[in-house]
């Protein structure tokens, strides 16, 4: 199968080919208990819509997600008429409950607890996926947190009386604020190259990939220079027959360990970024890679070893312009994710520079949004400290204050 040629590149991705409608029936019966119905009609359309009224949407039940909901039911919003969340993901877990087997609860790097209740004595051999998922669970039930599912926001545009009308297939919400936290799962970022089309082997991208066997015996070219890349890197050699790493600048390893205050700087790299309404940068470009035992017997033995980026693909390949080749079964795309937020693109919050303008988490240009998740708070402890500024800010927004700093 190529994923490159099966349309799974720029869009969103069926990541369990599901379909994420199908439980959209049984969403909106569960939604259709909470907040009032009443019918609306926008301006423009001739079409009555019912639209529940909300004081604060929360889209995406991730990390983000979670933990503005946490600080939103703290701060005594009701669920339902108060606060809501959709997730069209068919269980709790956030985009964890995608990620690959292989990747193990001991292999993830500072994950965060939630707000409130901690992950406490998870088996370091079990796949993340299984012990988030299981944790996201428990943590909702803990917290009566309504977040119906599967409810897939298609688009989120302007509502009557001042809210957002919030549209999905099962019903839609007019909303006074919203959290947007629909991280970046879904939006896999696969560059271009010249001849990629003709390509004989197969083309997938990390949000595709279940682990190494299935590359055994294959000559298996990762691009990419993240965590991600040097992981599928790791994982696949002593399977393949040959592996080779390229990556589009020299990978920088990062000795010692990643204390706060380094955090500190790679936040604030972002945070400039978006202040100033430009696209925010990957995390590993402002935090480089980090240099654990494994890492360091990887390069030792050569698994780490970096070519630059090739100038173009070939039916059996990868081609440079000095003449140099390689010749490939499978070329396996780590290169990243961009924020999933298609579903925002009717209330025109780009700038310019391809970005979103953001002060803390509040959208500059409509402050009635919040990108929780986002640039600099797309980390588990980002997002768990952008739930919280983002709920005192809505809480202001909600009660008449003035909202901008
Ligand atoms: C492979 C990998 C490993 C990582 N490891 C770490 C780590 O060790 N430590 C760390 O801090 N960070 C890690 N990160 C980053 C990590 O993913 C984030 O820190 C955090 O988990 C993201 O949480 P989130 O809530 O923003 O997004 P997600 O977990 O992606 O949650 C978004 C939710 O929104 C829902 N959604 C999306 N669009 C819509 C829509 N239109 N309608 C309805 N629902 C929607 C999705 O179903 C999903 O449940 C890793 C990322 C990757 C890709």
């Amino acid at each position: 199968m190529n994923d490159f040629l099966d349309g799974g590149v720029h869009g969103a991705v069926d990541l369990d080919g599901s379909g994420r409608s199908a439980g959209a029936a049984s969403a909106a019966a569960a939604g259709g208990t909470d907040g009032a119905r009443h019918a609306r009609q926008r301006p423009g359309t001739t079409r009555t819509e019912a639209a529940r009224d909300v004081d604060v949407l929360v889209v995406g039940a991730g990390q983000a997600g979670l933990s503005s909901a946490y600080h939103l039911r703290r701060t005594g919003l009701e669920p339902g008429r108060g606060f809501v969340v959709l997730d069209h993901a068919p269980r709790p877990g956030g985009a964890w409950q995608f990620r690959w087997p292989t990747l193990t609860y001991g292999v993830v790097h500072g994950m965060h607890s939630l707000p409130g209740m901690e992950l406490a004595d998870a088996d370091p051999t079990r796949p993340s996926s299984e012990v988030i998922a299981e944790y996201f669970d428990a943590y909702e039930r803990a917290f009566d947190l309504p977040v119906l599912r599967p409810v897939d926001v298609h688009a989120v545009r302007e509502g009557d009386d001042g809210r957002l009308l919030v549209e999905t297939p099962a019903g839609n919400w007019a909303t006074r604020a919203l959290v947007n936290a629909t991280g970046t799962w879904e939006r896999p970022f696969w560059p271009r190259y010249p001849g990629q089309q003709t390509f004989r082997g197969r083309q997938l991208h990390t949000a595709r990939y279940r682990g190494p066997e299935e590359f055994a015996g294959l000559r298996v070219i990762v691009v990419g220079g993240g965590a991600s890349g040097t992981q599928h890197l790791m994982e696949i050699a002593p399977y393949a027959a040959a592996t080779t790493w390229v990556t589009r600048r020299p990978p920088v390893f990062r000795e010692g360990p990643f204390d706060e205050n380094r955090g500190r700087e790679a936040v604030a790299l972002v945070d400039e970024r978006v202040r100033q309404g430009l696209p925010p940068l990957s995390v590993v470009s402002v935090t480089g890679l980090p240099s654990t035992d494994a890492i360091r017997r990887a390069r030792a033995e050569g698994v780490l070893d970096r070519l630059p980026m090739f100038d173009r693909i070939t039916p059996d390949g990868v081609e440079w312009s000095d003449g140099r080749r390689v010749d490939a079964d499978v070329i396996l795309w780590a290169t990243g994710f961009r924020a999933a937020i298609d579903h925002l693109a009717p209330l025109r919050l780009r700038e310019a520079g391809g970005g979103i303008r953001l002060d803390g988490t509040r959208v500059v240009a409509d402050p009635r949004v919040h990108l929780v998740g986002y640039g600099p708070s797309a980390s588990t402890i980002g997002a768990n400290r952008a739930g919280r500024a983002a709920v005192r800010d809505i809480r202001r927004l909600l009660a008449g204050e003035p909202v901008a700093a």
